[in-house]
């Protein structure tokens, strides 16, 4: 199966990197989903939310699979679907996401002296958002460097992301 040879190396749309959450199909899935130790959350209008990164991903693959909620088995990211339908070769989509993991690989590598630990448990945006507002009046020059650094590879992994991954 395509997801057995995409997905599972790639976990962008469950790690916080193209999402800051998911929807999920109401109360009585948003208590199965909290059973299993995966983190719901609410939005302002009361909807349950599968919040992300998901605790049940390891590594790339999930954990929790065979009971993984609704959004998670209906979802396909441009890739995969251009994949499935032959317009994207097997090949070059394993390319693209070993591409565009390296490029989340340098994204938190310059976010890490930037955050503090827990930070790690947001959306990759809200991270990178953080770290950039957070710099302070004067800061040396190293750390000055790794935010311009910073900015302009978190703004080519969103143009990665929005050219393969979004749906
Ligand atoms: S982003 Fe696409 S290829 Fe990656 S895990 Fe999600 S659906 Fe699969
Ligand atoms: S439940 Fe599984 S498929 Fe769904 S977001 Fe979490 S790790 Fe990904």
């Amino acid at each position: 199966m395509l997801t057995d040879t995409l997905c599972t190396r790639c976990g962008l749309c469950c790690d916080g990197t193209l999402f800051g959450d998911v929807e999920l199909r109401g109360p009585s899935e948003a208590a199965r989903v909290e059973a299993l130790g995966l983190e719901v959350d609410t939005d302002d209008a009361d909807t349950e939310l599968l919040a992300l990164p998901c605790a049940g991903l390891t590594g790339t693959r999930c954990s929790v699979y065979p009971h993984r909620p609704q959004c998670c088995r209906t979802f396909e990211c441009r890739l995969l679907q251009q994949a499935r339908r032959g317009e994207v070769s097997v090949d070059d989509a394993v390319k693209a996401i070993d591409d565009a993991r390296a490029q989340v690989r340098r994204v938190h590598a310059l976010l890490a002296p930037l955050e503090s630990r827990q930070a790690a448990r947001l959306p990759l945006s809200e991270r990178v958002a953080n770290a950039l507002a957070a710099g302070p009046v004067r800061e040396d020059s190293r750390t000055a460097r790794r935010r311009t650094e910073l900015r302009t590879a978190s703004t080519a992994l969103r143009r990665t992301l929005k050219v393969n991954f979004a749906d």
